[in-house]
């Protein structure tokens, strides 16, 4: 009798690789830059696979996926892979194949690049295409802020590299709490509760339990809930578990800016994200003050930074004080740390009260 398949998960990876990674496994001595989105992997058997990273939109068309397909038939047997942060990497093995493509992407305007010092594509979460509780938009910000930074994409200028991120809410889902540069949407008020409906729709144990800082309890007499004001962190993991409990605020939610986050071990350990804007407005459809404000970030930084020297980096060599200095940005209540409060109020870096 046949064996039922009961693993219908995604294929082993080993059997996507290209045939020169399968043959090179565990060979690679070294690679290096050959130009800005450009690299060369060079194994111990002298073999050599060249790697073109271009970018992508992240919300792409079917069109452009059989672009992007075709464009891998044809110069390097059909392998291509997605990275984390978006970009469409094609693995050539051929070096005689590299130019041809890199002139094929150019000439359907595909940018290639996001290598060394540069700034590469921005991760980001879903925003209003897919999610239900962000506080601002995700693909519309990281458009806009690209747009206006595309040069470091394509270029290797920059003093060291620079990742920034987007989560549309502070459950950050995207690389936040771990890039240079971080744009965070951020809900500023306590969900609202519609005590009429909230029985009707939703389980209150549930709900209840859904809470990360215990804001929630049952009110019986009303067959809903209350929430502590001062224990909500706006986290929106409530309206997760139900819709009587609103905390989308077009009003209210915004935009905050983080700097300094680092996820590699080099020179320095992994650092978190810490806050040096609390408050920008929603501003759709191109959130011009969320752009400029990156774009001074990252032009202050690469205006200061010595060779090699990340954001985190930097900061630590000038000081947080001389941050707000040079940046010209203002140090506000929302910056202070408070972790002697935390028991009572869970008001801490990353839950800043408004
Ligand atoms: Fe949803 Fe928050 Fe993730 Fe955005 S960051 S996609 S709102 S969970
Ligand atoms: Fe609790 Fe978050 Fe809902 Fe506030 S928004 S009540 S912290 S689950």
């Amino acid at each position: 009798m046949a064996q039922a398949r009961t693993d219908i998960g995604p294929p082993l990876y080993k059997d996507m690789l290209p045939p020169i990674c399968k043959e090179n496994y565990g060979k690679w001595r070294y690679h290096e830059i050959i130009k800005p989105g450009v690299l060369v992997h060079v194994s111990e058997t002298g073999a050599k696979l060249y790697t073109v990273r271009a970018g992508s939109p992240r919300l792409v068309s079917i069109q452009f996926i059989r672009e992007i397909c075709d464009l891998a038939d044809k110069y390097c047997g059909g392998y291509l892979r997605f990275t984390s942060r978006h970009n469409v990497e094609f693995l050539v093995s051929e070096e005689a194949n590299v130019e041809p493509l890199l002139a094929e992407l150019a000439a359907k305007k595909i940018p290639v690049g996001g290598t060394g010092n540069s700034i590469t594509n921005i991760v980001h979460t879903q925003g209003w295409v897919h999610c239900h509780t962000p506080a601002t938009d995700a693909s519309g910000i990281v458009k806009s802020v690209m747009d206006e930074l595309f040069e470091y994409f394509t270029t290797m200028k920059l003093p060291a590299k620079l990742r920034i991120a987007l989560a549309c809410c502070l459950n950050m889902c995207g690389a936040v709490h771990c890039s240079d540069i971080a744009i965070l949407g951020i809900h500023r008020t306590v969900p609202k509760i519609d005590h009429e409906n909230l029985h009707k729709m939703c389980e209150i144990p549930t709900l209840t339990a859904s809470c990360p800082t215990a804001a929630i309890r049952p009110n019986p007499k009303l067959k809903s809930i209350d929430i502590k004001a001062d224990r909500c962190m706006y986290c929106g993991n409530c309206y997760t578990m139900c819709p009587s409990v609103q905390i989308i605020d077009p009003k209210n939610d915004a935009v905050s800016i983080w700097v300094g986050g680092k996820i590699s071990n080099s020179r320095i350990g992994p650092r978190f994200s810490r806050l040096a804007i609390p408050f920008l407005p929603n501003n759709p459809p191109r959130w011009p003050e969320v752009v400029e404000a990156v774009k001074h970030l990252v032009e202050v930084w690469a205006a200061n930074a010595q060779p090699g020297e990340r954001m985190a980096e930097w900061i630590d060599r000038i000081s947080w004080e001389k941050f707000f200095e040079i940046t010209g940005l203002p140090f506000t209540d929302k910056h202070i740390d408070d972790f002697t409060l935390a028991q009572t109020t869970f008001r801490c870096t990353t839950q800043f009260k408004w």
